[in-house]
């Protein structure tokens, strides 16, 4: 992390806590349960959660969890992972015991798990209640006690530990455990004693992201059979992808904060961008747009996130140091108004939208200035990692100057073989060209070398366009073989040439803001490299941005709109999001099929036991009314 810090849980290598010890506590030797019939857990699966069957991977890790088998799940944002351990949770006798790396990641867990009649506890240096935690978890009366990794790695707990039965240790963001994660967290690395404290226990290792280098340092770090991996597609079907050249960031910006009604997303580069952005946004648009950084004090910042859980259309301006913390499924977009870092932080970010499954748009603008800031920072990092962090950048120069699917791009460089179509982003949806442009290409880079790699791109159209003003005049650029050579049909493909260049590092900016040959350039000169360019869309045309045609919310639905008011209400009384009530697709869905009793509002998807007990009636009489 750059200019962020994280707010993690604060590391306390001092005193130890005195009430986590128990001398007293009697060692126990618990043996393996068998596992519980396929018939009982389907039943768990809709008493609990209201789900009618499992997703994707989700039945194979079941599977393997509750036959006491060591597994890591890879597992896209989205895909359901805390199901993974919370229905083992339930059915394996025994507490599961799960690591987290943020306080407020545990939170959101534990609403969402209590909502669905799960019992969970947090014991963390921010609850009150440890005592209480302690005594429950002894008792045999926790499904679930979420810890953080360095409170989980000490020895006080692993006695703790002994004083209870643990069915399960699941160990959340595990990718946190290796150096070549992203998120490094060397409180993770201290696990493995007390996992092999208790080598009865299965452990069950969660990610969303894990190339292939992290996944076996997972497996090694957590002693996870190699066998034991489980991994699912990284397709995300649900997310629109659009990629296009910042020409107005808050012109682009406002028409997708516009387009799209519910709470997204905006990463901005800098602090000051942030803040920036967030104020004209806000202006710009009539919503609720709020500030997120590390330079902004902590209750701000506790503060303004909370605002944006409980949202249902509010808008986050943020540095990428906002999101591994939240937890917030119905997020509608990401934006991102510059480049993000990576493919892998691109995909990572843009995962953030839609974990509810509902459509939801990804929308990327970038500048060449972008690129040219990022390589020119490539000259800065340490020698061995230059050439890593320059393939980076020019795969993600790929993914943004590409005509073909971007799904099938970022797909692909996960090692997946997706279909050339996804239909369900911007080169899907609207077909760009792509033209040769080698010969442009060499004219402009010829006129950058010929005028001494100091000029920007305004004066090299003068000369390549034969524009001789009093600076072209002076400089005796009228003399030059480069001087005029332009056509007519090129004029208007400089400037997305330049950007296109610039991308994929054959410019390169000086200190003085001028363009340089870089990368390629001397290959494309000597005509050993041929450029090709999407073409630029005719005057941008109104391109939607809108998460999709089919699935969203309807709109003037009075019924949806009088349950969305009462789930309103219903989390304000409990002090939890509204999504921790209900998500959109069960009111659309009880919105559509009106149930008239209990039984039959049971069989809508998302509602357990425990919520139709709660709010069951409250929502019949809401579709009786309406
Ligand atoms: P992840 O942690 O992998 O991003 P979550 O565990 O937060 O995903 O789950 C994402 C969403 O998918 C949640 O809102 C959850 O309610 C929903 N979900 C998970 N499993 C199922 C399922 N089997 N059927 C329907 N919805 C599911
Ligand atoms: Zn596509």
């Amino acid at each position: 992390m750059n200019d962020d810090d994280w707010p993690y849980e604060t590391t306390f290598y001092g005193e130890p806590d005195a009430d986590m010890v128990d001398p007293y506590a009697p060692d126990v030797d618990w043996s393996p349960a068998p596992p519980p019939a396929a018939a009982d857990v389907s039943q768990a699966l809709h008493d609990v959660f209201g789900f009618s069957g499992f997703r994707g991977v989700q039945d194979k890790v079941v599977d393997r969890v509750l036959h006491g088998r060591s597994t890591l799940a890879i597992m896209p944002t989205g895909a359901g992972k805390s199901l993974t351990y919370q229905l083992p949770a339930v059915l394996l006798p025994g507490t599961c015991v799960v690591v987290s790396p943020l306080i407020a990641l545990m939170h959101d867990q534990l609403r969402s798990a209590r909502a669905n009649g799960i019992r969970a506890a947090t014991l963390t240096s921010a609850d009150t209640d440890r005592g209480q935690t302690m005594d429950a978890f002894r008792a045999g009366e926790l499904d679930l006690l979420y810890i953080a990794p360095e409170r989980a790695s000490q020895s006080h707990f692993r006695d703790l530990l002994n004083t209870a039965r643990v069915g399960l240790f699941a160990i959340d963001e595990a990718h946190c455990v290796s150096e070549w994660g992203h998120d490094f967290r060397p409180d993770y690395r201290l696990l493995r004693p007390l996992l092999d404290a208790f080598p009865q226990v299965p452990r069950l290792a969660l990610t969303a992201t894990a190339d292939h280098h992290t996944r076996a340092d997972i497996l090694a770090q957590l002693g996870i059979p190699d066998e034991g991996l489980i991994v699912a597609g990284f397709d995300r079907p649900n997310i629109r992808y659009a990629i296009r050249p910042r020409e107005n960031a808050l012109r682009q910006l406002k028409a997708v904060v516009e387009e799209n009604p519910g709470p997204g997303i905006v990463y901005a580069p800098t602090r000051a961008r942030v803040e920036q952005l967030a104020e004209s946004l806000a202006s710009a648009t009539g919503r609720r747009v709020l500030p997120y950084h590390a330079g902004l004090p902590a209750d701000v910042r506790a503060r303004n996130q909370a605002a944006f859980v409980e949202s249902e259309d509010m808008v986050m301006v943020a540095t990428v140091a906002f999101g591994m913390g939240i937890d917030k499924p119905d997020l509608r977009f990401v934006a991102h108004a510059g480049i993000p870092k990576s493919i892998e932080g691109y995909y990572q970010e843009t995962g953030r939208a839609g974990r509810d499954g509902d459509p939801s748009v990804a929308v990327m603008l970038w500048g060449a200035d972008d690129f040219m800031r990022a390589r020119q920072r490539l000259a800065e990092i340490e020698p061995h990692r230059q050439q890593s962090e320059r393939q980076r950048l020019d795969s993600l120069a790929g993914l943004v100057e590409t005509a073909q699917c971007r799904r099938a791009v970022l797909l692909r460089h996960f090692g997946e073989d997706p279909p050339a179509q996804c239909g369900n982003c911007d080169n899907c949806l609207e077909p760009v060209g792509v033209v040769d442009v080698t010969d442009l290409a060499r004219k402009l880079l010829s006129a950058v070398y010929r005028t001494g790699q100091s000029y920007g791109l305004g004066h090299l159209e003068k000369v390549l366009g034969g524009l001789a003003d009093d600076r072209v005049l002076q400089r005796g650029h009228d003399q030059l073989s480069v001087f005029g050579i332009l056509t007519e049909d090129e004029k208007p493909l400089l400037k997305a040439l330049a950007r296109a260049l610039q991308a994929r590092g054959s410019l390169t900016a000086t200190e003085h803001g001028g363009l340089a040959l870089g990368g390629d350039a001397r290959a494309i000169l000597k005509g050993e490299a041929a450029v090709a360019m999407v073409v630029p869309p005719r005057q941008e045309r109104k391109r939607r941005t809108r998460g999709g045609d089919a699935g969203a919310n309807p709109i003037d639905d009075p019924l949806f709109e009088a349950l969305r008011a009462l789930r309103r209400d219903l989390a304000k009384e409990a002090g939890v999001p509204p999504y921790v009530i209900f998500h959109d697709s069960t009111l659309r869905e009880m919105a559509q099929a009106r149930p008239a009793s209990l039984a039959e509002l049971g069989r809508i998807g998302g509602v357990g036991a425990r919520k139709l007990d709660a709010y069951g009636d409250a929502f019949l009489e809401a579709i009786r009314a309406v």
